[in-house]
């Protein structure tokens, strides 16, 4: 094997053959033609896949390790968001050429998030091309409960995870390319390039919450999401939005719209009835804030206290 540039076989061998948490479940991990995994006696298998192409989702010339735990990261939030428990995940890496130094960086930051998330690599495909990672994730979810987008119910509390804006002020840090980073440059960044998939969090609301959607797209996006699929209004108070202190302090003015609009903050946005918000509250492993409530019928999303732009709703592909 040429050292700097490994074939195909070489790669998986080398890169990709021991990834991620040990587990007992994995009965048979790469190598063969598929995988074979024991599911958990009554456990019901929850799936999602999710594409990262360079130039779209992250920005050309993006760090090795940062597209890997973007890819991850992102994949795995959609499981946090069905309430599910994470177990395996399967890649499929499309790369221009063969560079060992971009694949041990890669790879080493895939392992290290597998492994804080509790997930291994079963299997995969590689292939020459653009940069495009796409990451297939697996998990259990118990035989009766799932957080599902259309389980809002009139009269419940909106409530979202940790803080809103700070992955799309991340981004525009990057296209900036400031001259000057600083520490508060390097959390926005960082929260753009290594999301937190809220996994704990989903669990918890299995039986707390109600619907769930994860916010991928920007808050008023995916709050339309979701009032559309359970068919019901949803009021925030644009008073109430989580914003951190980086993002306030770099940018005052555009704070409020970014949470508002911009995508990739992976942050859970849920309802639950009153009564359970203590109790979420204190279990709950990253700050919950409520930011308004459910209302009737309307599938419509209002915002007090902020001008809304209709047009300016949040990423859409091809438009
Ligand atoms: P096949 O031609 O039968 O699809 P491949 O030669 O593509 O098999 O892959 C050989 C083995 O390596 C399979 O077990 C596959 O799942 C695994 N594999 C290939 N690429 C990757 C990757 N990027 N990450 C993890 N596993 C991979
Ligand atoms: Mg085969």
């Amino acid at each position: 094997m040429s050292d700097s540039n490994p074939s195909e076989f070489d790669i998986i061998q080398s890169f990709f053959s021991d990834l991620g948490h040990a587990d007992g479940a994995t009965q048979l991990g790469i190598g063969d033609d598929a995988a074979i995994v024991r599911i958990p006696v009554s456990a019901r298998l929850c799936l999602s896949v999710d594409t990262v192409v360079e130039g779209v989702h992250f920005p050309a010339g993006t760090a090795p390790q940062h597209v890997a735990t973007r890819a991850l990261g992102s994949a795995l939030s959609d499981l946090a968001a069905m309430g599910a428990k994470a177990s395996h995940f399967t890649l499929a890496l499309t790369m221009p050429k063969s560079d060992s130094r971009w694949l041990k960086s890669f790879a080493k930051a895939l392992h290290d998030m597998a492994v804080a998330f509790g997930v291994s690599l079963v299997g995969g495909d590689t292939t020459r091309g653009p940069l495009t990672v796409t990451v297939q994730v697996h998990g259990w979810l118990p035989p009766d409960k799932a957080l599902t987008r259309a389980s809002a119910r009139e009269g419940e509390l909106l409530v979202v995870s940790g803080t809103l804006g700070d992955a799309g002020a991340g981004l525009r840090c990057l296209q900036q390319a400031l001259s000057d980073p600083n520490a508060e440059v390097d959390y926005l960044s960082g929260r753009f390039y290594c999301p937190s998939p809220r996994l704990l969090l989903g669990q918890q609301l299995l039986d707390c919450g109600s619907a769930c959607i994860d916010i991928s797209d920007g808050l008023l996006s995916d709050a339309q999401h979701l009032a559309t699929a359970s068919n019901v209004g949803l009021e925030i108070d644009a008073s109430l939005i989580p914003l951190s202190p980086a993002l306030q302090r770099l940018f005052p003015k555009q704070a409020l719209e970014l949470a508002l609009t911009a995508g990739d903050d992976y942050e859970l946005l849920f309802t639950l009835p009153e009564s359970k918000l203590k109790a979420l509250q204190s279990l709950s492993p990253v700050p919950v804030s409520v930011i308004g409530k459910v209302s009737g019928a309307g599938q419509q999303v209002s915002v007090k206290g902020y001008d809304l732009d209709i047009q300016q709703k949040g990423y859409l592909h091809f438009d």
